[in-house]
């Protein structure tokens, strides 16, 4: 076992240090608890992951400084995030109810028939680090409402939000073996998502890896598997008197959370005729966003990226885009040398030939200039990824169209292409997910279905294509 240390991106200071875990030992203790947790009543699980909300909710300025220290966000926006814990369990408890709910069924007369659902066992979750409770609790509270067990690995990047998340489940009363956390990179992942005895995988990360994940899953048919991944998702600017209120849309859509959302806007496709107007407007606001450190006054619109790397790989990506006839519009910079903060960038890569169908995972704008609504769409399916698309101004005509031929599961009008409420079904098609959405729709993926023909005596006759019975000669 090695050492993980998480530091705070913001400020370099060390944060968290811990163990990476045995796996093992750990999908073991999960499974051994599992059995009396699916047995408990509906209504105790109920009860502990109320529990679980109401401690989180009583800790929220505790869970937001950590989560805002562990990934830089602005303190403001780490709230949100923990709210969004809370909220998730109310959601989750009304969504179980819904989708997966026990009923009877009609039956042929005389007959009982009824649909209840069973949970799949132990299951394992590996988190992202921009959302590092919020996504995360987003499967483990579905799942655990449906009587599985949890063994949880969030990101290296992330442990000490992953932990305190588990350790509030813990204090709720949800025994401590029917949540597990796991730290570790992604070999631990490996040897997680790949252990004998999970019976699934609910994942939210990068396409890369949950392409590798599914190849792993694909003689598994037996485990359930549940992939929600990144995005190129597109915002088309088309007719509107409000250029102002359309620049913020982008922007907002763009560098909220420092681009690090899977349903940021990558690729602004924008009307030949609104073009100077508008990118002038999307550049005077992108320049005036406040970039800081989570407890920066006044309070910052966005903070850092993760970590260097990610910072030195975007500006790379910035670098790469021009070279292949990308034009700029708004450099990249790093304002602290040394630290991952990056003021937004815009390029313009009309003209640029076979340009890379890629998710670049920070504040980074690409502009496609077109002119027309068909070619708009176009341009707006243009990728492999299909999670979330918005059009700003246009006709009522024209969204009816946009949304008919929109390729994402996220498809909106006038308004951002993030920020998507947890109370409706989340997930992209293409290569954003495998067709197995969360938020309100996880409760299909934590619980199968099984339907019982139910009689309480087994009486029962053949009607068609019998002899008939042999009568017993009559004594004489
Ligand atoms: P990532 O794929 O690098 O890592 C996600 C998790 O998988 C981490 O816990 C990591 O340790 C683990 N992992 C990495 N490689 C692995 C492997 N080969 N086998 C098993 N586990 C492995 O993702 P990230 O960089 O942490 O997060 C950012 C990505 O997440 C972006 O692509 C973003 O779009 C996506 N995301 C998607 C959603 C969604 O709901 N669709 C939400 C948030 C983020």
């Amino acid at each position: 076992m090695s050492e993980l240390i998480s530091f705070e991106p913001a400020t370099g200071a060390e944060l968290w240090r811990g163990r990476t875990s045995d796996v093992d030992a750990e999908v073991a203790k999960a499974r051994s608890a599992w059995p009396n947790w699916a047995a408990a009543s509906l209504s105790e699980r109920i009860e502990r992951v109320r529990g679980f909300a109401n401690r989180v909710r009583a800790d929220l300025e505790k869970f937001a400084d950590v989560i805002a220290r562990e990934t830089g966000k602005p303190l403001w926006e780490a709230r949100t995030e923990v709210e969004s814990v809370v909220n998730k369990v109310d959601i989750s408890i009304r969504a179980y109810a819904d989708r997966t709910a026990q009923r009877r069924l009609d039956g042929k007369a005389g007959t009982r028939s009824a649909l209840r659902h069973k949970p799949h066992g132990v299951l394992a979750v590996l988190g992202p680090y921009n959302f590092p409770a919020h996504l995360p609790n987003g499967h483990i509270i579905p799942a655990l409402i449906a009587g599985n067990a949890i063994v949880f690995k969030p990101s290296e990047k992330t442990p000490a939000s992953g932990q305190m998340l588990v350790d509030y489940y813990h204090k709720a009363g949800i025994p401590e073996n029917v949540v597990r956390v796991v730290h570790g990179g992604p070999d631990t992942g490996k040897a997680l998502s790949a252990h004998p005895d999970i019976d699934g995988l609910l994942f939210t990360g990068s396409a890369q890896t949950g392409i590798a994940l599914n190849r792993q899953f694909a003689h598994r048919p037996d485990k359930i598997l549940a992939l929600e991944m990144g995005g190129n998702n597109p915002i088309i600017v088309w007719d509107t008197r409000d250029i102002h209120s359309a620049a913020v849309l982008v922007v907002q859509s763009a560098f909220l959370s420092a681009g690090q959302r899977c349903t940021a806007a990558r690729r602004l496709i924008v009307k030949d005729d609104i073009y100077d107007l508008l990118v002038s407007e999307v550049k005077k606001i992108a320049d005036r966003l406040i970039i800081g450190e989570p407890y920066g006054e006044p309070p910052p619109f966005m903070g850092p990226v993760i970590d260097n790397d990610v910072c030195d790989n975007l500006i790379e990506s910035f670098l790469a885009l021009m070279s292949r006839g990308g034009r700029p519009i708004k450099h990249m910079q790093v304002p602290i040398q040394g630290r991952p903060f990056l003021t937004p960038g815009i390029i313009d890569v009309t003209d640029m030939q076979d340009r890379p169908d890629i998710e670049l995972f920070g504040p980074l704008l690409q502009i496609i200039r077109v002119a027309d609504f068909g070619a708009a769409i176009a341009e707006a399916n243009n990728t492999r990824f299909g999670l979330s698309a918005s059009l700003i101004g246009g006709t009522a005509q024209q969204y009816d169209e946009f949304w008919a031929n929109s390729r994402a599961g996220i498809v909106n009008w006038n308004a951002p292409t993030n920020g998507a409420s947890s109370a409706a079904p989340f997930g992209g098609i293409g290569l954003s997910g495998n067709h197995r959405p969360s938020a309100y729709y996880a409760a299909d993926y934590c619980a199968y279905p099984v339907v019982s023909s139910e009689n309480e005596v087994p009486k029962a006759m053949i009607g068609i294509g019998m002899k008939d019975e042999e009568t017993a000669p009559v004594a004489e």
